[in-house]
């Protein structure tokens, strides 16, 4: 890590209910403090309840997982980011490879979903990430230039001005299998070196974490990699301490 604040989110995904939310928020929110950047991403039915939950304290800040690139209309179902902010949202997972591999959201879907959430004033944690096929065929660097690509094209590469990007290789998100430090180093360089290419600042100042089945036990050598801002925790988030530790490591290397 370096200079840029490390940053962890906890993604609950279809997960959570009221009761592990108050014990989750009171557990984090006594021991979390401003050393480290922390996002909780529930689902939109308990955002409204968790922001009740965080209040005023300002430790942990409230995402959301998903959210449409419409902003009004008969899109049935849809939830706009004007809700978002309504609901106490600041943060918003853009393109996370569950939306893009089950719900069929394409790159350019990615890219609209990002202009939105950026024009309402929400930061995205824009998500990036090969398969396991198209790593062993050595396209790992080919698709994660296509998924960010789209996105610059889009938005410009100062619209990553204070965003977040997640490089989470689809083979390690929820499989047990965490991609090795250098392994991620050289994606998130990769990343970084693109953006610089475009707008040198950008590149320097973006923050990149890390998702796919981080732990306590794997986080601090991850996150001691000169380019892994943090991560982005999925199932070791569901258990406040598994969480916390990996809070922990991410303060231990900023
Ligand atoms: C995720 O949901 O973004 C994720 C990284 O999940 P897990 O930590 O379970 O691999």
């Amino acid at each position: 890590m370096g200079h840029r604040k490390s940053f962890v989110a906890a993604n609950w995904k279809l997960h959570g209910s009221r009761s592990q939310l108050e014990r989750f928020t009171s557990q984090c929110t006594e021991r979390i403090d401003e050393d480290v950047d922390v996002v909780l991403c529930t689902s939109h039915v308990h955002l409204g309840f968790t922001a009740e939950l965080l209040g005023e304290q300002g430790r942990v800040k409230l995402g959301a997982q998903n959210v449409s690139q419409h902003r009004h209309g008969a899109y049935t179902g849809e939830i706009s980011c004007e809700m978002l902010v309504e609901a106490g949202c600041r943060y918003v997972l853009v393109g996370h490879s569950e939306r893009r591999r089950l719900f069929g959201e394409t790159s350019f879907i990615v890219a609209e979903k990002f202009a939105a959430v950026r024009a309402a004033g929400l930061i995205p944690i824009l998500c990036l990430g090969e398969s396991g096929a198209a790593r062993q065929a050595r396209r790992t660097f080919e698709v994660i230039a296509e998924e960010l690509d789209i996105v610059i094209e889009k938005n410009g590469a100062m619209a990553f001005d204070n965003a977040i990007i997640a490089y989470e290789p689809i083979w390690a998100v929820g499989t047990g299998k965490c991609a090795t430090p250098e392994q991620a180093q050289e994606v998130h360089s990769f990343i970084r070196s693109r953006l610089a290419e475009d707008t040198p600042v950008i590149g320097e100042k973006v923050r990149i974490i890390y998702g796919g089945s981080v732990t306590p036990a794997n986080a601090q050598d991850l996150f001691a990699q000169p380019d892994i801002d943090g991560g982005l925790i999925g199932r070791a988030s569901l258990d406040g301490e598994a969480f916390l530790g990996i809070v922990e490591a991410a303060k231990g290397a900023s």
